[in-house]
Formats: C-alpha cells, structure tokens, sequence
C-alpha cells in the first residue's frame, strides 16, 4: 500500500522533559486517515498533520455513537529502536468490534501498515524514558448526513499518537475501587465485549460519583444479578485467592484484554493454577474475611498493571494494602520488560521496527 505523507510546516515542540508527559495530553504532528465509502470501499490512506476532522453534523456517530477504537503503544528499547507489542490482535479485536457495531472490516494487515508507518514517521515522538511510550489510538467513526437510525454509508479510520508517561501519575501505587452495587456498564447481548465509546459514555456517571468519593476506579458488576465481577473502567480484573489468579471468564459482557491474555500466559509459564470463571462479589468478600484474598490488580496497555489497595462493596471495605503484591509486581515487570526489549521475548509478542 502506498502511503503518502504530508508534512506540517508547522512542528510542534516537543516536550522539555519526559517526566511530566501525564497520559495522552498532547499528540504529535501527524495523524494517519482513510475512508471508506461503498463503492471504493477502503481507500484514500495518507498521513497528513494533525488536525481537526470535518464532518457532517448529521453524522452518525454524533448522533448513534457508531464508532470503535483501539488502543496500542510504540516502545524505545534501551538501544534506541522502537517495538509494538501483539500489534496484529489490535487490528484483529478492531475487526470484531466492527462486526458488533456494523462497521466494514479494515484489512488487518493494511491496519498494520498504517501503524507502522504513523510511527515510523512520528519516530521522534516516541519517548524514551522508563514507563513512557508513544500511545496510538486507531479508530473509526461513521460519517453521513443522513439522521435515519441505520449503518452509515461512510466511514474514517484515523490514527493519533500521544507520548505518554505512566498511566498513573503516581506511578505503580495502588488503587482504590468502588465496587458499583446499581449502575451497570454492559449486559449479555449489549458491546461491552466491543471496544467502542457507548461503553464508556454510560460509565462516566458512576465514574464521576466515585471520584467524588474518592475512588480511583469503579469496579463493575454483571448486568443482570449485579453480582459476578465484569471489568474494572478500562481494565480487566483478575485476583489471588488461594495462590490461584482468577478472572471472569469472556462472557460477551467484558472486553477480551490483550494485557489481560498476556497475564494469563505469563501466569501459566510461571506455574501459577489459573482460572477463568465467574467470580461473585460475596465470593470476594468471603475470600478477604479469611484472608485468602492476597492481591487484585486491573489489567490493559494504558496502565499495564494497576494493583488495588482498597475495594468498597457498599459498607464492606476490603482493605489489601499499600504494598504492591509479589504476583502483581511481577507481572507489571515482566510485561514492560518483554514490552521494552529487557526480557527475553519467549511468546513472539513484539515486532520491531527498523
Ligand atoms: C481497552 C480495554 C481493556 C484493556 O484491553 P487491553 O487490550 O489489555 O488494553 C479492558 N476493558 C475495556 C473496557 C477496554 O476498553
């Protein structure tokens, strides 16, 4: 595929110090862009300086919220080259959430390409400090100027990219979680397993009414009993109970991790009996009162590993420390370090790029 570049005549500066970067602030000087319409189908690839997208007002994804979205990040290696890690099950899980949302596919190997070559081209954005990286969020919107309720006719795929630092500002500290006992984010048959902006527009109340009780993260219950354990805001969950790592299973409800499939991976090389499976809030509750509840951390590329020092379940607080757990700290080093070109890279997850 060819894939010309504009480039701004306007660069931007790029940050003084890597230290305060804070998480998807600021974005480069270029995005990567493409359309689809139904006779061309995908076409039209380029990269071009980062700016505003022009868009019928009637749009359907102003109005019906089509859209999906994927997030990834570049890395420096100490040698001063760049990987990206398992970028082919981004393009593969954008594919599914298009199946879910009536978006047309994107090749995933042309989806590669263009991530490629976006960082490629922004190579000099991609900080090189440790916990920082070069975020990509690929997505695509429905375009149109119709406001009937169906698929829209048009479609652009763009990706930016956003030095960051850690997730947190405060680095690897624990976080403290309001289990949601009313709200619910998703149901058996809704998108919660499609990464699209529905999910997270029906969240952000119960989000904003935790912060507001000091919670870093609401943790979700199923939709139906309001019982089983689904997803942490953006992360999957998984927990040690017993020595066992346990996360709920993919019921169509959560969102198929990629971080959370590597912990899995990561769990079974190093001898740790895993489960997927339903997990209860009471099971929780249960496992804490006879202190076999050791660590709970959320899983997903912005964070990596977020451990939970705190979980509130309407009056019942399970308290697990300020301490990061050895399974957790263990998992967070081992990501970032295969992610990072530390570690040996026994699984084929990263793909360097020249
Ligand atoms: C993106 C996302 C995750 C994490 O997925 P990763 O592939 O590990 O980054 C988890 N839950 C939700 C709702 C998400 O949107």
């Amino acid at each position: 595929m060819d894939i010309p570049v504009l480039r701004t005549q306007n660069p931007k500066a790029k940050p003084q110090s890597e230290a305060g970067l804070g998480f998807c602030k600021r974005f480069t000087d270029h995005m990567f862009i493409m359309e689809y319409n139904e006779n061309d189908g995908w076409q039209n690839a380029r990269i071009q300086p980062y700016g505003p997208l022009q868009i019928d007002p009637a749009s359907p994804v102003l109005h019906y919220a089509q859209e999906i979205f994927e997030g990834m990040k570049a890395y420096r290696y100490e040698d001063g080259r760049i990987g990206l890690f398992r970028p082919m099950e981004n393009a593969k899980r954008m594919n599914r959430s298009a199946e879910r949302m009536c978006i047309p596919p994107l090749d995933p190997d042309i989806q590669l390409e263009a991530i490629k070559k976006i960082v490629e081209v922004e190579k000099d954005w991609v900080p090189k400090s440790k916990g920082t990286s070069l975020y990509l969020r690929p997505t695509i919107i429905a375009e149109g100027n119709t406001l009937g309720v169906h698929a829209a006719p048009r479609y652009i795929y763009f990706i930016i990219c956003s030095p960051s630092g850690a997730y947190y500002e405060h680095g690897l500290a624990p976080i403290k979680i309001h289990i949601e006992p009313n709200y619910v984010r998703s149901v058996k048959g809704g998108t919660g397993g499609a990464k699209t902006g529905g999910n997270y527009a029906c969240s952000l109340r119960a989000a904003e009414d935790a912060k507001k009780h000091g919670f870093d993260q609401v943790l979700w219950l199923d939709g139906k009993k309001n019982r089983y354990v689904e997803e942490v805001g953006a992360m999957n969950v998984a927990f040690i109970i017993d020595g066992k790592l346990i996360t709920p299973s993919l019921s169509g409800s959560i969102l198929a991790g990629i971080t959370r499939d590597s912990v899995l991976q990561l769990a079974r090389d190093k001898g740790i009996p895993v489960e997927e499976r339903q997990i209860s809030v009471y099971e929780l509750l249960d496992a804490y009162k006879v202190g076999k509840l050791t660590e709970a951390f959320g899983t997903g590329t912005a964070a990596v590993i977020s451990p939970i020092g705190e979980m509130v379940f309407k009056d019942q607080v399970m308290t697990l420390g300020n301490d990061i757990g050895p399974i957790s700290q263990f998992m967070y080093d081992t990501l970032t370090g295969i992610q990072t070109g530390r570690i040996f890279d026994e699984h084929n997850w990263t793909m360097t790029l020249a």
